[in-house]
């Protein structure tokens, strides 16, 4: 039995994986939400804190995961006290911080955003007089799907800003006029050997992932590139397990690490139809300790995130023929019932002879869909 902590709709997909190798999930959802317990064998419906959820997790699952970083250190750290749990509790706490992760980049020579960790007003201004120049201010533990940031222009009243920012602790990172943002999956086995996925080049919508397009549109040089900092991040990490690692390409071709994902990612869905191993059942041969699958992908693919935004009314889902009489377009849907704005409802992976080809097409379902939610009332509890 796999232990996954965290019941969304990767433990969905994850679980979904497992299952097709009768393989058996528990999932633990935290009491939120969880796409995932429609697929999981166990459900534990309760806090992460919860003491009798903690003893009945580690009863029935043999191994452990997680599918959100979000999960409090002392209860991965019981976890890992009584089973093996990858990736490790000191690897989702770096990676659960953005602190922590930007001072394991810059201690391990990883490059990434100029950043300063801000306690205080005073701090603050001194930061933003560093800078000179525009910024974000973020906090200091992550919030979800730039929730939490503060963009500024380098001449704000910090005062006023620091009211405003209303969290004990912020990272003000420099901003960062990027040409393209990219990420990496990449899988670390227990002997340390790795493997990459192709580098999907990601567009972003008010701060959520709207479109992944892979292979990226870069230089043979930056995706190698790409990959071998993801490589860097997940030895320096002792990492086991899938991760995605998300950069900015700056204009001349370097590359920061903005984020890392210590689990499936967002920005690997395509590999669900796209490659010959998909991100879920990936981590599922890390975790399990077997051999790692091939990541060759097997079509350009465009992958787009399906919004609430595209639904017309709040259970009234978008009409999906269009995608189905595409031929080469697959949905994917995470069982939730109220489609809330900005809310990950589904995805679809689109295949095209090019990247373009599949780009144009996922475009043309996006720009259809959400003209035919236009005018949608905005529903109470957006979230
Ligand atoms: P984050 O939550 O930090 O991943 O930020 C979400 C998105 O905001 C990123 O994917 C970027 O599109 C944008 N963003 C965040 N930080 C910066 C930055 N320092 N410079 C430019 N854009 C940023």
């Amino acid at each position: 039995m796999l232990g996954v902590i965290g019941g969304g709709q990767l433990g969905r997909m994850l679980a979904m994986a497992a299952r097709r190798m009768n393989v058996r999930t528990a999932v633990w959802t935290g009491g939120l939400e969880a796409p995932a317990v429609e697929i999981a064998d166990e459900v534990i419906d309760l806090p992460f804190d919860d003491p009798q959820a903690l003893e009945h997790f580690c009863e029935v699952s043999t191994v452990a995961t997680v599918e959100f970083e979000n999960i409090p250190h002392a209860t991965l750290q019981a976890v890992a006290a009584r089973m093996p749990l990858h990736p490790s509790p000191q690897a989702i706490a770096t990676c659960q911080n953005r602190e922590s992760e930007k001072n394991f980049l810059r201690a391990n020579g990883i490059p990434c955003t100029d950043f300063h960790v801000v306690t205080t007003a005073g701090e603050l201004a001194a930061a933003m007089r560093a800078l000179a120049g525009p910024g974000v201010l973020k906090t200091a533990s992550f919030g979800y799907d730039g929730g939490g940031q503060i963009k500024l222009k380098g001449n704000e009243n910090p005062e006023d800003i620091w009211q405003a920012f209303n969290s004990p602790r912020g990272v003000l990172e420099a901003w960062v006029d990027f040409e393209m943002e990219l990420s990496v999956m990449i899988a670390r086995a227990a002997d340390g050997g790795m493997v990459t996925y192709d580098p999907a080049e990601n567009q972003h919508r008010a701060h959520i992932l709207d479109l992944s397009i892979v292979p990226a549109r870069v230089p043979g040089a930056v995706a190698d590139e790409a990959a071998a900092i993801a490589r860097k991040v997940a030895a320096a990490l002792d990492y086991q397990g899938i991760m995605g690692v998300e950069f900015f390409l700056k204009p001349g071709g370097a590359l920061l690490v903005n984020e890392i994902a210590p689990r499936p990612h967002n920005s690997g869905h395509h590999t669900l139809d796209a490659c010959a191993t998909s991100q879920f059942e990936q981590q599922l041969r890390m975790v399990l300790g077997l051999p790692a699958g091939s990541t060759r992908l097997v079509s350009p693919v465009a992958m787009l995130n399906l919004l609430g935004d595209m639904w017309p009314e709040e259970t009234t889902p978008p009409d999906w023929l269009p995608l189905f009489a595409d031929g080469e377009a697959f949905l994917h849907l995470y069982g939730k019932h109220h489609a809330r704005l900005r809310r990950k409802m589904g995805h679809a992976n689109i295949l095209g002879k090019t990247a373009e080809d599949a780009l144009s097409r996922a475009l043309a379902l996006k720009n259809r869909w959400l003209e035919q939610a236009a005018g949608r009332r905005k529903p109470a509890g957006h979230a």
